[in-house]
């Protein structure tokens, strides 16, 4: 398991976050970190406010309060006229994204483009990388990811596995601080799971900083070295694998675990 150190700085310090959907106040008071080196799994029933605490952490949902630190910058949140909070400056979101590797339950693809291309836009046309250095980088992550041949294709000739471990070199080809992974084999049939995680293992023990919402407990509890379980927007029980899964405090967490396995 990698080393870490909590008295570094981390790579994402969520602060006393809450975030209302209308009436519905779907976290309260979340904070979260997530040190280099770190696998973090967030668990938790649908529904309990994941998805939206990950889209916090790369701002595509913005918090009503609280802070959200990105290797300690300090995302500018203010008020608008109407009380709602808003991003004070487009460029600092788009500067912390490109540090910030997200891969989604539905591989998110595009779909006219080919493999390749997919991992080439962003370097290219947003980071002002040179064509040739992109390409070779995304040959060495399509390789990484056991997909090297599938280079020219496009992602509908793709099985779902394939567009997954696509969307995870995707992801990587930006050399993000941290990884952020929402339900990545959700979406797949059971016999392409092991594909994708296997990818994800290898990244976690390569050292990859990286935050996971996973169903697979079984796989949480092989790679975190932190798990944290969210009950109805509330951090119900945090620590290590084995204390979540094997000791947890909460009798909420004890139950939810136990149906997993
Ligand atoms: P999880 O990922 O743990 O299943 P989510 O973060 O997706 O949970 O959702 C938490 C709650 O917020 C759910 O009740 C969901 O319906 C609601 N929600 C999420 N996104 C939106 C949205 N864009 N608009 C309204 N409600 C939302
Ligand atoms: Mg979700």
């Amino acid at each position: 398991m990698p080393t870490t150190s909590s008295d570094s700085q981390p790579i994402i310090d969520i602060r006393d976050l809450h975030k209302h959907f209308g009436n519905h106040h779907v976290l309260k008071g979340v904070s979260f970190t997530a040190h280099q080196g770190e696998v973090v799994s967030l668990i938790g029933a649908s529904g309990s406010g994941k998805s939206t605490l990950l889209r916090c952490m790369n701002l595509l949902e913005v918090p009503d309060s609280g802070q959200v630190l990105i290797s300690g910058e300090e995302v500018a949140l203010a008020q608008n006229r109407r009380g709602q909070n808003v991003i004070v400056d487009p460029r600092q979101v788009e500067r912390i994204r490109t540090r910030l590797g997200m891969v989604f339950q539905n591989f998110n693809l595009w779909p006219h483009m080919t493999v390749l291309e997919n991992l080439i836009e962003v370097p290219t046309r947003v980071l002002g990388q040179p064509r040739q250095e992109a390409i070779e980088l995304a040959e060495a992550l399509l390789a990484k990811v056991g997909i090297a041949d599938k280079r020219h294709s496009y992602p509908a000739f793709l099985s779902g596995g394939q567009q997954q471990r696509v969307a995870i070199a995707r992801a990587l080809a930006t050399r993000p601080a941290v990884m952020l992974f929402d339900e990545p084999t959700s979406a797949l049939d059971p016999e392409l799971v092991g594909e994708v995680l296997k990818v994800i293992r290898d990244l976690a023990q390569d050292g990859c900083t990286m935050v996971l919402v996973t169903h697979e407990m079984a796989f949480a509890r092989d790679v975190s070295s932190k798990v944290m379980f969210l009950h109805q927007g509330r951090i119900e029980e945090a620590g290590s694998a084995s204390q979540v899964f094997e000791n947890p405090g909460s009798e909420r967490c004890r139950q939810f675990v136990n149906a997993q396995f």
